[in-house]
């Protein structure tokens, strides 16, 4: 199959975008783009990171998965279904969120300037005015996939071409893929807000096994409101898969054994186990990114148990030992 001509400026913008902690971290987030009935998409399991050093761009039936999606199939969330290249890599099962949209070219991103705001309990007060000269809407936090993509097709519909995904991030759509390069920043920009300092944090003696955690995050640890932010649930998807549930504070020493990925040390900083993953560093840092801008008079909205339990495709017995402990 040949891809259309302009692949090659959907990759080097996907390359950008995906090498910027404050678009992406680690494996999230996803672009495509539509040539006639086929839509190009990132590959599961591939970064925008890479999307210049590989082929991370897979071809799928863009008609069939549009049907599914209105359809309300379950097949919807089995992007694979849609390839049409065998053997290969997976679309991203994010693959419906993109076939909702008219426009040629979809890019998605886990932008900290909009998680910031998509986190909080009303996050259309706290956007206010800040999006206005923007064909912009919002849905409420779904498991990303299919049930997310008939909501974003709502909104599709009312004409928005920016969305903001609640506890997870920005989705947005243009003609172009230069068009869609410029709208993903101008709505990045703004939302911007100036984070506090995290530079000097004070690091302390770590025990073996254990070293400083990245800067925004220790931040977080040397204030007692934004440290009740971080350990007072999920606030979005990527932090599940890569961190787990919530974040956990700890006192000097920490503990060994089995532990997560990190801890807030409150007054002190934070710490990441030294075995931690490529993705956990990136979605910790994450945190520190976004709770070092959150106005201290934000309320959050946290993933329910049954949204975390889903995320980490818990069976029942499972999730109902986290209820009961
Ligand atoms: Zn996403």
């Amino acid at each position: 199959m040949t891809p259309p001509p302009d692949l090659a400026e959907l990759a080097r913008i996907s390359a950008e975008l995906g090498s910027d902690p404050m678009y992406i971290q680690g494996p999230g987030g996803n672009t495509s783009i539509k040539d006639g009935d086929v839509m190009w998409i990132k590959a599961s399991g591939t970064n925008l990171a890479d999307a210049l050093r590989r082929d991370i761009f897979v071809p799928c039936d863009l008609p069939a998965m549009r049907d599914s999606v209105a359809r309300g199939e379950l097949r919807a969330d089995q992007p694979q279904e849609f390839a049409l290249q065998n053997g290969g890599l997976r679309p991203s099962i994010e693959t419906s969120l993109h076939a909702v949209f008219p426009q040629r070219v979809v890019v998605h991103v886990h932008s900290v300037h909009t998680l910031v705001f998509a986190v909080q309990s009303d996050p259309v007060a706290a956007i206010g005015s800040r999006l206005d000269g923007f064909d912009w809407g919002i849905v409420p936090y779904a498991k990303p996939g299919a049930q997310l993509a008939a909501q974003v097709m709502d909104v599709v519909r009312q004409g928005a071409n920016v969305i903001v995904l609640s506890n997870h991030g920005l989705i947005v759509a243009a003609d172009t893929v230069a068009e869609a390069d410029l709208l993903v920043r101008q709505v990045h920009d703004a939302l911007k807000i100036d984070p506090i300092s995290a530079e000097n944090v004070g690091q302390s003696d770590l025990a073996e096994g254990w070293v400083a955690a990245p800067n925004s995050l220790s931040a977080v640890a040397l204030d007692q409101q934004l440290t009740a932010m971080a350990t007072g649930g999920s606030l979005y998807p990527d932090h599940v898969i890569f961190c787990g549930i919530g974040a956990e504070a700890h006192s000097l020493p920490l503990p060994t054994g089995e532990t997560p990925p990190f801890y807030i040390i409150p007054g002190i900083g934070a710490a990441m186990r030294t075995d931690a993953s490529a993705g956990a560093w990136s979605l910790a840092q994450c945190l520190g990114d976004v709770l070092t801008r959150m106005p201290k008079d934000a309320k959050l909205a946290y993933l329910t148990l049954a949204e975390n339990a889903e995320l980490l495709n818990w069976d029942a017995e499972k999730y109902r030992q986290a209820l009961n402990a």
